[in-house]
Order: C-alpha cells, then sequence, then structure tokens
C-alpha cells in the first residue's frame, strides 16, 4: 500500500528534485542548520520548495512513506514568553538561584591526599602541593582531577552540583526546563528501500543528469535562472556548455498517469519568456495532449513524449546531442 503512495510522490517532480542530491551524492544525509533566529532549518529544502512553510510537511510526508528515514539529531528548546530558539543555559547557585557563579576544578595530591581547586596549587605555572609542598608533576600519577567546585558569588556559598536555568537572548526571559517546549530535531538520510526503486529508474532527474553530464554539460538540478524582471526562477534541470559562448539550456519535466495537460508548457513559457535560455526542452511522461504540442511548438520548446526514464535519454540525445538525426 505504502508502495502506491510512493510512486505517488515520486511523481511529483518537486519530490524528484530533491531525492536527486541523494542520488547523484550530492548529499549523504539532509543536516539542518541552525539558525539563531529561526531555529534549525533545511536551507537546501527550502531552495527547492520555494516556501520554508512547506518543509515540515514535505518531510514528514516522505518520512511517513518510507522514502527517507529520520533519526534525532538534536533536541530545541524555545523561550516560553517570545518562542525564540536563541537560548543560553546558565547554571546557578542551588541556594539563592544566581547565576553569578564561578567554576573551578578540584585538585587531588594522590601522595598525601589533599584535595582543593586548583587555584590554590597554582605557583607561578607550576602546580604545588599547598599541605605538603611538593610539585605536581604527572597527572594521573601525582594527582588527579577530582570533580569541580563552584563558588556562588551573590550568596558566596559553594556547591558541586548546580540548577540549570534558561536565558532568553532575545526577550531577555529567565526561564527554567521545567516551563521551556523541548522539541525533536532531525536529520534525514534516503531510505535503502527508496534507493532500489530509484535505481529502477522511478525518478527520472537522475538518469536525465548523468547522461547530460556525460556528454560534458555542466548540469544542476534544480537550477535557478534571474529573468529580465530581476525575478529567479527554477527549472528541474539546467544545462550549460561552455564552447565559445556559453549556452544555457533549460528542462522540465511533467509526468501524468495517463496523459500530460497543456498546463506545463503554460508554466514553462512564462519563465523561458523571463530567462531567454538557449534552448527549452519539456519532457512528458508518458504523453502529452494535442493542444499541449501545438503550443509547445509556438512557444518554441521542444517537447519530448517519452514512457520512461530510457526513453527520454533517448530523445534527448536525438535533440540535444545528435540534432542532424532529426527530421
Ligand atoms: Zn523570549
Ligand atoms: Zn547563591
Ligand atoms: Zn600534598
Amino acid at each position: 500500500m505504502t508502495k502506491v503512495e510512493r510512486t505517488e510522490l515520486y511523481r511529483d517532480h518537486l519530490v524528484q528534485v530533491f531525492l536527486s542530491k541523494f542520488l547523484v551524492g550530492e548529499i549523504a544525509k539532509l543536516i539542518p542548520a541552525f539558525d539563531p533566529d529561526y531555529g534549525y532549518k533545511y536551507p537546501l529544502l527550502e531552495a527547492i520548495l520555494g516556501d520554508p512553510a512547506k518543509v515540515e510537511g514535505f518531510l514528514d510526508k516522505l518520512s511517513e512513506n518510507g522514502i527517507l528515514d529520520k533519526e534525532l539529531y538534536d533536541k530545541i528548546l524555545h523561550c516560553p514568553h517570545c518562542g525564540s530558539p536563541n537560548i543560553s543555559i546558565r547554571y546557578s547557585c542551588p541556594h539563592c538561584r544566581s547565576f553569578n557563579v564561578t567554576k573551578r576544578s578540584l585538585v587531588e595530591h594522590l601522595k598525601c591526599g589533599y584535595i582543593d581547586t586548583e587555584d590554590h596549587f597554582k605557583e607561578k605555572d607550576k602546580l604545588v602541593c599547598p599541605r605538603c609542598g611538593k610539585e605536581l608533576v604527572e597527572p594521573d600519577v601525582d594527582y588527579r582531577k577530582a570533580g569541580i567546585w563552584c563558588t556562588c558569588n551573590s550568596c558566596k556559598k559553594s556547591f558541586d552540583i548546580p540548577v540549570p536555568s534558561h536565558f532568553c537572548r532575545k526577550c531577555h526571559n529567565d526561564f527554567t526546563f521545567e516551563d521551556a517546549t523541548y522539541d525533536d530535531v532531525y536529520s534525514y538520510k534516503l531510505s535503502d528501500e527508496a534507493r532500489q526503486e530509484a535505481s529502477l529508474g522511478w525518478i527520472l532527474v537522475t538518469p536525465l543528469r548523468e547522461f547530460l553530464e556525460s556528454q560534458k554539460f555542466e548540469v544542476e538540478t534544480p537550477g535557478f535562472l534571474k529573468g529580465k524582471s530581476g525575478a529567479s526562477h527554477m527549472f528541474d534541470i539546467t544545462a550549460f556548455k561552455n564552447e565559445g559562448a556559453r549556452e544555457i539550456t533549460v528542462i522540465d519535466l511533467a509526468t501524468s498517469d495517463s496523459t500530460v495537460s497543456e498546463q506545463p508548457v503554460i508554466a514553462m513559457f512564462a519563465k523561458i519568456y523571463d530567462v531567454s535560455p538557449d534552448r527549452a526542452c519539456l519532457i512528458a511522461i508518458p504523453k502529452i495532449i494535442e493542444n499541449g504540442k501545438k503550443m509547445a511548438k509556438l512557444y518554441n520548446i521542444n517537447l519530448i513524449e517519452a514512457k520512461n526514464p530510457k526513453e527520454a535519454v533517448k530523445a534527448l540525445e536525438d535533440t540535444f546531442v545528435n540534432p542532424k538525426r532529426q527530421s
């Protein structure tokens, strides 16, 4: 059952674009990046989806359907007052709750058993026992670290276990763990099952990318190009070949259970009108309606109909690499 749902998801071209990142080895794991204003983000996925608000749902959908395996990466604290993730931890005095605490290491002189804080042993750059006057040279032979010792600068009491509390750097609220929100943050990798299914050709971007790269194109999936309007447009694939003048080829993919509508042609035309690439190609799997064909011709979009990735690669070869073989 989930396999059917996965097949549906593989048809979604944003899913294809995202999964191809794993398949070409660009990433092994999707790891979140910490942003002090927003908490953890997935910048790579935000770039693909174009909307940070869609990231969480997208990742949930793919992991629920067994395409991605998620793993706990970190926990994140948020301020209960303003929601900011920009939180510091304070180790506070258990007696008066002040965070004005000084932390010192405890040192034990093993020969005579004397224990005190490290500063009491310091004499210039040496460690000397204040009880027996001997020098401490070798750790674990002459002396050992015997834990830590805290002193509160407010109430002057000492203790070995401080109480953690939190400080919001944004709204300057003090709060405890009890009041904090404490959420899971995950990293994601491609599941073995999805990797296998992908290698059977479920995912289209990868074979096309591999083919274009073998033809010495510089390929980006997805590729972003800036148009005359200043807006940035995403294509499923952009390919460049640096031979004299830089030639830009853009490729979009459209898939359907039966017949692709003319919609992807219209969407692509709007983008290429702004970007003016040297070549534009729309790959329709398995075929496109008659009106879509007419429009593609009118808009100067190379239209490829293919039943599967293999056919698509073959057609791409005929269109771009060996154009003589056409017509
Ligand atoms: Zn706050
Ligand atoms: Zn205190
Ligand atoms: Zn001693």
